[in-house]
């Protein structure tokens, strides 16, 4: 699995405490995208899916959320990371995925659909520059879609924080990262 970046806590990215990942590569480049640098399958670090698992173990934070880049450009690796990892926390992990892909392209994409159904929550479509994101928090723009994939996933959906944002200054050995910013 080709990741770009990692943060192992964040409270910037979706709600709760959670292990981010962004996965290196993008096939779709939407215009006004905030992180190009992971649009080309060149650089990002490989990680083996038992190793991921173990590091996120031994850093504590079971709750994940997949970013990038785009993690259903990665139709091999990321199912199996999935399910390993369903396997290890079941559903006391919690697991959101942001695609570029729309819903419908999900739907009719077999392994992409079933990628999606070992998350809790995806949110799916393309940022568009153009389309402003309604004050939904961690949202891009507005014409991505919410799926609740899981019981859990249903029950957060009427407490989606509205009219606010928030961002993470981490300082770490490589500089200073910027979670959190939607756009
Ligand atoms: S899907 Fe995400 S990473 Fe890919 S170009 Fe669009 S905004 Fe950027």
């Amino acid at each position: 699995m080709k990741l770009a970046d990692i943060a192992w806590k964040t409270l910037a990215e979706g709600p709760g405490e959670r292990t981010a990942l962004w996965f290196q590569g993008c096939r779709l480049r939407c215009g006004g995208c905030c992180n190009p640098q992971m649009w080309t399958q060149e650089g990002g670090t490989e990680w083996d899916v038992e190793d991921i698992c173990a590091q996120i173990k031994k850093q504590g934070c079971p709750s994940l959320v997949l970013l990038g880049g785009e993690p259903l450009d990665q139709t091999l690796e990321l199912p199996t990371f999935l399910k390993t990892f369903r396997k290890q926390y079941g559903t006391s992990s919690n697991i959101w995925l942001f695609s570029g892909y729309t819903w419908e392209e999900i739907q009719k994409d077999p392994i992409k659909k079933q990628t999606c159904a070992l998350c809790d929550m995806v949110i799916a479509g393309p940022y568009q520059a153009k389309a402003p994101p309604e004050f939904r928090k961690w949202i891009g723009s507005s014409n991505q879609t919410v799926h609740a994939m899981t019981p859990d996933a249903r029950d957060y959906l009427p407490r989606w924080p509205q009219n606010e944002y928030s961002f993470e200054l981490t300082v770490t050995e490589n500089g200073i990262a910027l979670n959190g910013w939607p756009i």
